[in-house]
């Protein structure tokens, strides 16, 4: 197995840390105030297994009918293994998708011969070859047929390139490492395309609330839809580990199951209380998030102005590459110098690194150290 590998989270001095997209900004009052109630003697209780008070929350939020539409998990990532293991890989494809006991039947016959016949379904998972690197990382844990597909010239996704036969789709928006947002409409007729098919098609929106577009508001319309959000962002709670998903009570039981086979108590007394208080107080994220992104937007105009190429972002992070120095080299120099940012050692992407957007003070640090390197 080849795990994933997280962005160091360094004790050895102190560092401008801008590697993890973590925020630079602090939870709400209410989220502290919320966790601090709870620490209590109820802790020596099991939580809520089904986590009822934050999914009906999250409902609340996003306008859907009721808890049966989200699920929640020990940080997205915990959402993302599930979803792999519960909707993709080899299935019994056409059963699934037939309507009468009859014809299931049929089909499973089907599916049986040919596996017998050394031809099991295995049609691939199709994800990006730049995206998050978690999601090879759950398919092959998960023994997953899958298909990168490679993004275009200027690392843009065509979700044309995802209308093929496949046993599911999944795609970051906005995009990692490159911060490229995908226009809501196209994503639309993806999911769809591979509706007929049953195929799930997961959008991880971990970074969305920073000018993505959401999907939030098509589960209703898409059962095959499941869109996947995490409190480590935008929400300034990556410590408390908190994820959640929206999607057909269907695909939510899909996850509970795995969930139950698994661990029944992915969420503690503290990250539930937190996690609630922190859906509920929106007034100060969305200020947060506003924030976030005007620093964004001067970061990218004065990095551009020291020769900078910085990729669109629509996310809380920004991709960029010098001209005149190679990516590890400009990783080193800035690490050398208290900053830290992430790099990756792979092809495509060898001279850009991705830059968390930190607070005003610590973008200007950046940019004058840039300045000096260059
Ligand atoms: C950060 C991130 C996650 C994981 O978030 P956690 O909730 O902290 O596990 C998932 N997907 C993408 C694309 C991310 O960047």
């Amino acid at each position: 197995m080849e795990p994933y590998t997280p962005g160091e989270q360094p004790r050895d001095r102190r560092y401008i840390k801008l590697n993890t997209n973590e925020s630079p900004y602090p939870p709400s009052p209410k989220v502290l105030e919320a966790i601090r109630q709870a620490a209590n003697a109820d802790l020596r209780l099991y939580p809520d297994p089904t986590c009822l008070a934050l999914r009906t929350a999250i409902a609340e939020r996003y306008g859907l009918p009721g808890a049966d539409w989200v699920f929640v998990g020990n940080g997205s990532d915990e959402i993302l293994a599930f979803a792999f293991a519960a909707f993709f890989g080899p299935r019994e494809a056409a059963a699934g998708a037939k309507s009468t006991a009859q014809e299931a039947k049929e089909a499973a016959e089907q599916t049986a011969l040919q596996t017998a016949a050394g031809n099991p379904d295995t049609r691939p998972l199709l994800f990006p070859d730049i995206t998050y690197s978690f999601y090879p990382v759950y398919a092959e844990l998960w023994n997953i047929p899958f298909r990168t597909i490679p993004v275009h010239d200027h690392f843009e996704i065509s979700v044309e390139d995802y209308k093929q036969p496949a046993c599911g789709v999944v795609l970051a928006n906005p995009n990692a490492p490159t911060g490229i947002g995908l226009a809501r409409e196209s994503l639309i007729k993806l999911i769809d395309w591979h509706r007929e098919a049953g195929n799930v098609v997961l959008v991880d929106e971990a970074y969305v609330d920073f000018g993505g577009e959401s999907l939030a508001d098509q589960v209703q319309r898409y059962n095959n839809l499941l869109v996947v959000h995490t409190l480590s962002k935008s929400r300034s709670l990556a410590g408390l580990r908190v994820g959640y998903a929206l999607g057909h009570p269907d695909l939510i039981e899909g996850l509970r199951r795995i969930k139950d086979s698994f661990n029944s108590y992915t969420l503690d007394r503290l990250a539930l209380a937190g996690a609630q208080a922190a859906i509920e107080d929106r007034e100060y994220y969305d200020a947060m998030a506003a924030r976030i992104v005007a620093t964004r937007e001067r970061s990218r105009a004065e990095l551009e102005a020291l020769g900078f190429e910085v990729l669109p972002s629509a996310a809380n992070f920004i991709f960029i590459r010098h001209p005149a120095r190679r990516g590890a080299e400009l990783f080193q120099a800035l690490r050398n110098r208290g900053i830290l940012v992430r790099h990756w050692n792979k092809g495509r992407i060898y001279d850009y690194l991705r830059v968390s957007i930190g607070t005003d003070e610590e973008m200007d640090t950046l940019i004058r150290i840039c300045r000096e390197i260059i």
